[in-house]
């Protein structure tokens, strides 16, 4: 029924089944297609390079940073924008990185762990819950998932 053409989408690490992406769900970035999620994927790696370049160092070995970046979200598969938010607020509170493998461990701060949940909850909890304190609709919503989990065994 559409006459849709079809791209195939522009990330590397695309991780679609078809690569290929249809022209109106595709995001256009520069001249190129991508899937939605791929873009978004795509475009928090670039923000993140270009955050640690400008703010941490603008002498990092750009092959180093990128590799550790692509550890990070496609091996350990961590949410990119959640590297994004970690390295901003290792920003923000001034944390020394000394060198691009440090990104590792700043994702496993437990404050900046916390801080995102409570930002994610925040965003869910203005469509979804009533007012309530974050610790209380973080624990259930962890029930939630748990519950859920266990149902599919029984
Ligand atoms: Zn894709």
């Amino acid at each position: 029924m559409t006459n849709s053409k079809t791209y195939k989408c522009a990330f590397r690490h695309c991780s679609h089944e078809s690569c290929e992406v249809l022209q109106d769900e595709a995001v256009k970035l520069g001249n190129r297609y991508f899937h939605e999620d791929c873009a978004n994927t795509y475009k928090n790696i670039n923000a993140i390079k270009v955050l640690y370049y400008e703010k941490v160092s603008n002498t990092v070995v750009m092959p180093q940073l990128t590799s550790v970046i692509n550890n990070i979200i496609f091996k350990k598969h961590v949410d990119s924008g959640y590297l994004l938010f970690a390295l901003q607020y290792a920003i923000n509170i001034k944390r020394k990185i000394n060198y691009p493998q440090g990104l590792h461990y700043i994702i496993d701060d437990f404050r900046i762990k916390n801080s995102w949940e409570k930002k994610q909850l925040q965003s869910i909890g203005k469509v979804k819950f009533e007012a309530k304190s974050n610790n209380e609709t973080m624990f259930q919503v962890n029930k939630l998932k748990k519950k859920g989990l266990d149902n599919l065994f029984n």
